[in-house]
């Protein structure tokens, strides 16, 4: 693959997003989540918590969309939500169910289950997005990572996503790791982390950034021990801006009830109600992510 190989024309990725959101808006293809912001203060993070509305959830209560266990919603995906051809792989549409606009899914064409590793094309087919607009890409491993549908797909969300301006409500966390040796760790986050820090990956050819990726999230699964999982138990998310890029292992969905996905160690976490938010307040999200992500072990080994 070379850069002629991305099917979008360069420049044309941003207003394709804007323009198809506006447009299934209109028609009512998409069905943004209304949520209440707050903000929870731990451990030097501004933690940004959408609550979801109580209207929303009533309208979801009288309309649960029931579905088949095996429907696939990206297989056929809806024609009224696609933003793009990304690659001879890859295929770009709107998440049907935002929380904020713009949040795109990159879907492989043909069915790759989601806790399969990250291949060439995946990464080639992020960096080619990525380098269209500044955005926090992700990735949810597996049921346990937070993934809901089972067909591959990695996304992009806008930045910054905090009011502030900072680019994640994590950056002041992801600056303190000591990644002089390549791979490194974040020493205020209470749990098992990876992070390598990305520079210049837009002066590089799409494969080139795409392979640079690539090696650094083998060496981040090999430093947490993932590497040799078998595929359906290699439970983490991956999450990379332009500037850094991190990769958390997993040992459950849920804290207390409220399901945490890549967002939540960005700082963005979802709660269903008031109560679960309460819940959150009290215990603190530090402590979620510690309880839904592995405690770091002294055998840890951090290598490039
Ligand atoms: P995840 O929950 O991380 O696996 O991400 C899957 C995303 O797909 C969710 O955020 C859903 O909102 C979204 N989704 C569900 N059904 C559809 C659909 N028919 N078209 C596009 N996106 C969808």
């Amino acid at each position: 693959m070379t850069d002629s190989d991305i099917s979008f024309e360069s420049g044309s990725l941003w207003p394709a997003i804007v323009n198809r959101t506006r447009r299934s808006l209109d028609i009512g293809a998409l069905r943004p989540i209304e949520t209440e912001q707050e903000t929870i203060v731990d451990g030097g993070i501004s933690f940004d918590v959408r609550v979801i509305s109580s209207l929303a959830r009533k309208a979801h209560e009288a309309n649960p969309g029931v579905r088949p266990p095996d429907f696939n919603p990206f297989l056929p995906y809806e024609e009224d939500l696609f933003v793009a051809n990304i690659s001879e792989s890859h295929v770009g549409i709107l998440n049907k169910f935002p929380v904020a606009d713009n949040h795109l899914l990159i879907v492989t064409r043909a069915f790759e289950e989601q806790t399969f590793l990250l291949t060439e094309q995946d990464f080639q087919a992020m960096c080619a997005c990525m380098r269209e607009f500044d955005g926090l890409a992700f990735y949810n491993s597996g049921e346990i990572a937070g993934a809901s549908q089972r067909h591959k797909h990695i996304q992009i969300v806008p930045l910054p996503l905090t009011s502030d301006g900072q680019a994640t409500p994590v950056e002041g966390a992801i600056a303190a790791a000591d990644l002089s040796s390549g791979v490194g760790q974040c020493p205020t986050l209470p749990f098992a982390n990876a992070i390598v820090r990305l520079d210049d990956l837009d002066a590089l050819p799409v494969t080139n950034a795409a392979s640079a990726l690539q090696d650094h999230y083998h060496s981040m699964l090999r430093s947490m021990s993932l590497m040799d999982e078998p595929d359906n138990t290699k439970n983490y998310n991956l999450l990379a801006t332009r500037s850094w890029m991190m990769l958390v292992p997993r040992s459950r969905e849920h804290f207390e009830g409220i399901s945490i996905n890549a967002l939540g160690f960005a700082g963005e976490l979802l709660v269903m109600d008031r109560n679960q938010l309460s819940t959150l307040r009290e215990r603190g999200p530090m402590a979620a992510l510690r309880a839904v992500g592995v405690l770091r072990h002294p055998y840890l080994s951090l290598t490039t």
